[in-house]
């Protein structure tokens, strides 16, 4: 319910685009008599991506702006890689977003239906049964500059053509034996309109039709069917559709329908160092490059939900993006502003030490453990305060320590007084190195009358560092990412031989209660959240899910 309430909060800021302006004028001329109708049609061939994302806010959030509908529709038109995974996956997801659709459909319901347009095209002189194999049919085709040539089975009469579609439809004829085609035009500048096959047959079983049919409908031609049957008003694609608009038009003309449905087409998404597509996400999933569908370093919307992103903060990377007609390449460090900015006021802050150096304060007595209080967020006072233990050994970053400090360095060296972050002020005096001459332990003195929130402010410290107490501390693991695709040397996306580093951490005990799904602030590291699956009573695994800076530009 609240996410509803956010998704509408949310679309108060919906900016204009083209498609809007389309819709304006729809409106104003009263085509569709006032309706706006759109739907969101993913084909159940895999899960869904960030790309998605993109056409879920546009549909969805089109429809709520205007008063209208929006229709989620399993575009399941190929049986062979369609599955009922994908369907549930799609459904969970499109619901996480936030979004409610009008009607839930399949265009597979709608076999019958196009089986009788076929028909009817048939009847009218404008489809025919034709025996060319698919490597003849692409001879014919012609190229750009020179026009295709017909079929020797185009003038078939109409009555031969009913018969031996009847009979491809009662499996007669084996996989690529017999198509029905379009008869359109084979000089056609646009090649999509040179009698385009409308069905195929395959003798395969559906996931929803089983085995009742051996020929299916070509996306051209089921599209603007399923479009007009459903009453979509304004049938918005990504922009290699925009060639294929012709014969879009072309079906439902010949189909003689009432007020069809219009094809918009917009750019689709492309961010850096990411790939979307269904099929090549499909092969990470079955080569096991990745864990599954939902591995946090995944584009699928399971993939960063289980990262730890949120519905907000992609609806409004989505809607910061915008809608226009021009391909472009969005950075991805955009997603992630988006997130942080999320997060910034929503989540406590806890310490947690990852790469762990050992501290004892020599001056703090041996065998006390204090508790000192801290606040749960710098961004918001409201979130209170949690105890956290302090005594005389701990833990800090290996690098907030440094033997011979760089210029600027206002963190542990030798000499050098730094706050501990809730509790004193702490002056690194000298450290304990191993055989090899590594440091393994830093010894400290602390100045008691320096406690925090003692009202002590006497002198400034310039570096505040994270620490856990080294008793009290509880081993998390931590799961931090890079990014799945790089580029190569030719700009080309690579597989990341190195997009996942797994190890432990020691964090404040605070951290031994958290729960599956709840997100942290990482005080200086970045915001994390409690794996889904990982994390249970006894083991706590963090996914990270960005880091503190951004390298985003405005
Ligand atoms: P993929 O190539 O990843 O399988 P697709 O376009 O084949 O993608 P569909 O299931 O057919 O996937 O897509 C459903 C809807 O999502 C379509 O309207 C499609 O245009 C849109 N869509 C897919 N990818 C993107 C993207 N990168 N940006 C915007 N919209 C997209
Ligand atoms: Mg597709």
């Amino acid at each position: 319910m609240a996410e509803i309430e956010k998704t509408e909060a949310a679309n108060e800021q919906i900016s204009s685009n083209f498609i809007h302006t389309i819709i304006d004028k729809d409106l104003e001329s009263q085509t569709y008599g006032g309706r706006v109708y759109t739907r969101f049609p993913p084909e159940p061939n895999g899960y869904l991506h960030i790309g998605h994302a993109k056409s879920i806010c546009l549909n969805f959030s089109t429809a709520q702006k205007y008063n209208g509908k929006c229709n989620l529709r399993f575009d399941d038109t190929n049986p062979v890689k369609e599955d009922t995974e994908y369907v549930e996956s799609i459904e969970a997801d499109v619901k996480w977003l936030g979004f409610q659709w009008d009607k839930l459909f399949f265009a597979s319901d709608y076999f019958d239906k196009m089986y009788e347009c076929a028909i009817t095209l048939i009847k009218k002189g404008k489809a025919y049964v034709c025996d060319l194999s698919a490597e003849e049919i692409k001879q014919h085709r012609g190229t750009l500059t020179e026009p295709g040539k017909e079929s020797p089975y185009r003038n078939r009469t109409a009555l031969e053509n009913l018969e031996l579609f009847e009979n491809m439809k009662k499996g007669v004829y084996q996989d690529g034996e017999k198509v029905l085609r379009a008869k359109i035009d084979m000089s056609s500048p646009n090649i999509n309109m040179r009698d385009p096959v409308i069905y195929r047959i395959t003798h395969a079983e559906h996931h929803n039709t089983g085995d009742k049919w051996c020929i299916y409908p070509m996306y051209d031609y089921a599209h603007p069917i399923e479009d007009a049957i459903e009453g979509i008003t304004h049938s918005i694609c990504t922009l290699e559709f925009e060639d294929h608009r012709p014969l879009y038009d072309w079906v439902l003309r010949e189909l003689e329908w009432n007020e069809p449905p219009q094809q918009i087409e917009f750019a689709r998404l492309n961010l850096t160092n990411t790939v979307m597509s269904k099929r090549y996400l499909k092969a990470l999933v079955d080569n096991r490059n990745v864990e599954s569908w939902d591995d946090p370093r995944m584009p699928t919307i399971a993939g960063l939900r289980r990262r730890g992103f949120t519905p907000e903060a992609i609806r409004d990377f989505c809607e910061r993006i915008g809608v226009s007609k021009a391909n472009s390449m969005v950075d991805i460090a955009l997603l992630e502003h988006c997130i942080r900015e999320d997060l910034k006021d929503k989540v406590d802050s806890r310490m947690v030490v990852m790469n762990p150096l050992k501290v004892v304060i020599t001056n703090y007595p041996e065998g006390i453990d204090e508790l000192v209080e801290i606040e749960n967020s710098k961004e918001d006072e409201t979130k209170g305060t949690r105890r956290v233990h302090f005594s005389r050994e701990l833990y800090v970053e290996r690098d907030d320590f440094m033997e011979i400090p760089e210029k600027k360095y206002f963190r542990l060296y030798p000499g050098n007084e730094v706050r501990f972050k809730g509790a004193y002020f702490i002056t690194c005096q000298d450290m304990v190195k191993d055989e090899n001459g590594t440091v393994i332990e830093l010894r400290c003195t602390y100045d008691p009358s320096t406690r925090s929130g003692s009202g002590f402010d006497a002198r400034k410290v310039k570096g505040t560092i994270h620490w856990v107490d080294a008793k009290t501390a509880e081993k998390i693991t931590i799961r931090a990412y890079s990014y799945l695709m790089i580029e190569d040397e030719n700009g080309e996306n690579i597989l990341n031989p190195d997009s996942m580093r797994t190890f432990e951490a020691f964090a404040e005990p605070a951290l031994k209660d958290a729960k599956p799904g709840e997100r942290y602030q990482f005080f200086r590291h970045g915001y994390y959240i409690a794996d889904e699956l990982l994390t249970n009573d006894n083991d706590k695994v963090f996914n990270q899910i960005v880091d503190l800076k951004s390298s985003w530009k405005k």
